[in-house]
């Protein structure tokens, strides 16, 4: 007799799709069996139903002072957002203030997340100082083996050279951490906003010029420089959220030379194309980088299966209000100044969704490299797959089970993000989870949260698996 057993369900995992139960004890999947042969004190009737690995967000951003505001999204309604979307772990990253350690991010991101998480949480150490390549060790030891590098945003002090990434890429290779990098060229960039930063052209184009400022080679070009100093040190590195054709050839070509790179993608680059920054309200979809053409779209969804590892969120949301504060100037002669827009976009509510409607409906990717996307693979490299990812005896019973026939047609007030707009107003999708499991304790029930935000828990990850 075990604790719970959720019957009947179709069960799928990275490689395999059967009907059955599922008896889970303590928080952990116990047995895996034929449909109708398990029993529980509790049941739950999945006739009908998707039964997934939750999925792991490795990309988020909750409450993170960012572009002069802070993220209105935390740990309580990124969590919220989370669970009713299937997914049952946020890996953030934290951001070291000036001058303070990673030791001391650490126990700030802990305190934002204590107590206010309805799923676990984990996060990258963001390496900002030379210092910080002192404490990687330390850190590893603390369960926090994945760092994180920007080639941009110096203004916000955050900013590495390719001195400091080629040590922190020695220090992976010699300690076995991965480091993650934001790749974008960041003088090239630089000189691209300075050419455009004039009020005749920001009248003239408005959040037309993020996207004019950031042609994709910005982003190839940094990718390129990343994997050059993957290949020479051996340190494991993985690029976030790239975006462009050229990205996705470059990680390509490297992994077949033998290079130790990985990549991530996000929903939003596979869903939305940059004709969205002519709209009305275009400056509301600024994110870094920007979602880009056509062409992009399609060559990143053929690399799903290929080239990318993971697909993820870097959810960092920021109201319409928060995105108001790109207005320069009052009545007639006001204008938009795109460098000023908080760049972010929300997504942990319809990161599941949006794939499993997109991708899996329309017959681009099937259920099980969905569930490898964004659960399988994200523990395999992120160091979770001692405990999650998957579903067989001996992991968290973290599970999304998803009604096939349900859909709702996204608007702000049906998510629960803060967020008073969406990326993906008006889109018609499946996927939601009815009910969410984290470590055997439901978290949503009928599409609604439910219990205690003290139920998620900092889960220590281990050296990522290789390949
Ligand atoms: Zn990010």
């Amino acid at each position: 007799m075990f604790e719970c057993v959720i019957r009947n369900g179709s069960i799928s995992t990275a490689n395999s799709t059967v009907v059955g139960d599922i008896g889970i004890s303590s928080g952990l999947i116990r047995e895996v069996g034929p449909a109708n042969s398990l029993t529980g004190v509790q049941t739950i009737d999945a006739t009908g139903m998707h039964v997934v690995p939750g999925a792991i967000d490795v990309h988020v951003h909750l409450e993170l002072p960012f572009c002069g505001t802070v993220s209105c999204d935390d740990f309580e309604s990124g969590s919220r957002s989370a669970a009713c979307g299937g997914v049952t772990t946020v890996i953030d990253f934290a951001i070291p203030s000036a001058g303070g350690t990673l030791l001391e991010a650490h126990d700030a991101w802990m305190k934002k997340a204590r107590g206010r998480s309805l799923v676990d949480f984990s996060w990258h150490m963001a390496i900002t100082r030379d210092e910080h390549l002192d404490e990687i060790g330390a850190m590893i030891r603390r369960g926090l083996p994945t760092f994180k590098e920007f080639m941009i945003y110096e203004a916000e002090g955050w900013n590495s050279d390719d001195g400091r990434m080629f040590r922190t890429l020695e220090a992976m290779a010699d300690l076995g951490g991965m480091l993650l990098v934001h790749a974008e060229s960041s003088r090239v960039l630089n000189e691209l906003i300075r050419r455009h930063h004039v009020p005749e052209l920001m009248r003239e184009h408005g959040a037309r010029l993020h996207t004019i400022t950031r042609p994709n080679f910005v982003e190839a070009e940094a990718i390129e420089r990343a994997i050059h100093w993957s290949r020479v040190t051996g340190g494991r590195l993985y690029v976030v959220h790239m975006s462009t054709a050229e990205g996705a050839d470059l990680v390509a070509a490297a992994q077949r030379q033998g290079v130790p790179v990985l990549a991530e993608t996000c929903a939003q680059y596979l869903c939305l194309d940059d004709s969205v920054f002519s709209k009305p309200d275009g400056h509301l979809f600024a994110c870094c980088p920007q979602v880009k053409g056509r062409a992009d779209i399609e060559r990143l969804w053929h690399a799903l299966t290929r080239e990318v590892s993971v697909v993820s969120t870097d959810t960092c949301s920021f109201t319409r209000e928060q995105k108001g504060m790109w207005m320069v100037g009052q009545g007639a002669d006001a204008y938009g100044d795109w460098t000023k827009i908080p760049m972010g976009l929300p997504g942990l509510d319809t990161l599941v969704p949006l794939l499993y409607t997109l991708g899996v409906e329309s017959g681009r990717i099937t259920l099980n490299q969905l569930v490898s996307l964004v659960s399988t693979n994200p523990a395999r490299v992120m160091g979770l797959s001692h405990i999650k990812g998957d579903i067989r005896p001996g992991m968290h019973a973290d599970l999304a089970i998803i009604d096939p026939e349900f859909r709702m047609t996204v608007s702000p007030e049906r998510l629960q993000s803060r967020c008073d707009w969406s990326p993906f107003d008006g889109m018609n999708l499946a996927g939601f989870s009815h009910t969410t499991l984290v470590r055997g304790v439901p978290v949503v029930r009928d599409h609604a949260p439910v219990g205690n935000l003290s139920h998620g828990r900092f889960v220590e990850r281990r050296l990522p698996d290789a390949g």
